[in-house]
């Protein structure tokens, strides 16, 4: 199985934060963790749309991977409110979110639609960071693996094993998801997160299947993140709250960073 040799640690603001107020964070998080090597640290942030090309300048600045919420799947034509691959590419953006919970289950999003997104981001040439989860009902019934398995088998479908290596998935339990949401067990997190990677490496083979980062998120804070990171198929955070505030946010990062020796 291929090492992974990075942490990645991340946040999606979601429909928080100005482009003024993205601004500011990623300035804070840039001087915070200014002296952490990048070389072994992914750090990354997702804003809003409309603070993209601020926050381009700004993340460049910092070290800070830029990411986009959303993306649709065409290069352009008559899709109003969609934002296409060419103009996320415009303003610097590197990964490309695709299928987070709120997206699919709040916005009726698909499997398919998922695909097509991250086929979309493959072609060009962003990391798409698909999410997988789910739901506390599919949780109770006893079929969490199987439902990241058809996610999995559906939204990569069509990827080849050469563009395998470029992916990112966040495994986010939508019963773990938001003020409401109960943090995943770090056993609950691990065993999941080793069904992800058995249906990578079946779809991909040993090498291409063992190189895309599987990152937890659902109500990670400071309690919880280092028992996260500790486990050995856990490769990286994916921080909704408890990042928003960039002081919070680096403590967490120098929680863990310290744990990670490379898997
Ligand atoms: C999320 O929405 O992807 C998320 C992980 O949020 P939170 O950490 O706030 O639960």
């Amino acid at each position: 199985m291929a090492r992974l040799d990075k942490l990645y640690i991340g946040t999606n603001t979601k429909m928080y934060k100005t482009g003024a107020q993205t601004a500011a964070f990623l300035d804070r998080l840039g001087q915070n963790t200014a002296d952490l090597a990048r070389e072994a640290l992914e750090l990354f942030v997702i804003p809003s749309f409309t603070s993209l090309e601020t926050a381009a300048r700004h993340a460049a600045a910092a070290g800070i991977s830029l990411g986009a919420q959303n993306m649709g799947w065409e290069d352009e034509g008559p899709f109003t409110g969609e934002i296409s691959p060419l103009m996320l590419k415009e303003v610097g953006v590197k990964v490309v979110e695709i299928g987070h919970s709120e997206r699919r289950h709040g916005l009726g999003e698909t499997d398919e639609q998922e695909n097509l997104k991250t086929r979309c981001a493959l072609r060009h040439g962003f990391t798409p960071l698909l999410c997988v989860g789910e739901t506390g009902d599919q949780k109770e019934a006893g079929i969490s693996d199987e439902i990241l398995r058809i996610q999995l088998k559906i939204g990569l479908r069509g990827v080849t094993a050469e563009q395998a290596g470029g992916l990112w998935i966040a495994y986010e339990p939508v019963w773990a998801i938001g003020a409401s949401g109960v943090p995943a067990s770090r056993e609950y997190a691990e065993e999941r997160h080793q069904a992800i990677r058995r249906v990578l490496v079946e779809l991909f083979g040993e090498d291409a299947g063992g190189a895309a980062p599987i990152l937890y998120g659902g109500s990670v804070n400071r309690q919880n993140a280092p028992e996260l990171i500790a486990m050995p198929a856990v490769d990286g955070l994916f921080i909704g709250r408890a990042a928003w505030d960039a002081d919070n946010f680096n403590r967490i990062i120098r929680d863990v960073v310290p744990l990670w020796k490379g898997k």
